[in-house]
């Protein structure tokens, strides 16, 4: 696995800024490259990048979000591996063994939606995964998914940002609280 995007399918302006906020969070937080939102939304941008100015933009520097409009487009021309997480789709502990082998090299897209997808979604991508098949939640199905294909969170040791590394650092601490500027 080479880089990782995440496309956010179905933002609603009115009531998804803190949903689709964490789930960039989330996304950084596990190294991905970029996230991409369907639907113009300037809240949500400046909210995750004030926290890229403080805490860094992520291991390679340059974590960044994107719209794009056409988003059939955007997903079809990918050039990488696509997974949409759904309940519908086969169980990941069914699918995970060929997707790593699938992954090797290659650039990876996790598609996650909101209320309702549009089914063509269903064909546009290589594997339909759930988090088991119960409904949940896009930053739950997301974080789970990212965990389970070693995208772990990355500790302090390992959040080594070439570039942009941000204004303050953690020293994890066993209580309280350590922070310096970098
Ligand atoms: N009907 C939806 C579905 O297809 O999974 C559930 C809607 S849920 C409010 C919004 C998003 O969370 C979904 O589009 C999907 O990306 C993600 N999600 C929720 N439950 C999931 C599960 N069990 N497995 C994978 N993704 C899930």
């Amino acid at each position: 696995m080479t880089n990782i995007y995440v496309f956010r399918l179905g933002h609603r302006f009115s009531r998804d800024k803190r949903i689709t906020t964490h789930i960039a969070l989330v996304a950084r937080a596990f190294g991905a490259k970029a996230v991409v939102f369907d639907i113009e939304d300037n809240r949500v941008k400046d909210s995750v990048y004030k926290i890229c100015d403080k805490w860094g933009y992520g291991p390679s520097g340059d974590f960044e979000i994107f719209y794009e409009k056409n988003w059939r487009k955007f997903i079809k021309d990918f050039d990488g591996i696509k997974i949409h997480l759904t309940m519908y789709g086969f169980s990941l502990s069914k699918v995970k063994d060929k997707i790593l082998k699938d992954i090797k090299d290659k650039n990876i897209l996790i598609v996650v939606g909101g209320q309702k997808v549009p089914g063509e979604i269903y064909n546009l991508v290589d594997y339909n995964v759930g988090i088991g098949n119960q409904p949940h939640s896009e930053v739950g199905a997301l974080a789970v998914f990212l965990h389970e294909l070693n995208a772990k969170p990355l500790d302090e040791n390992e959040w080594n940002c070439k570039k942009n590394q941000g204004k303050i650092r953690i020293f994890p601490q066993k209580k309280g609280k350590k922070v310096a500027k970098r």
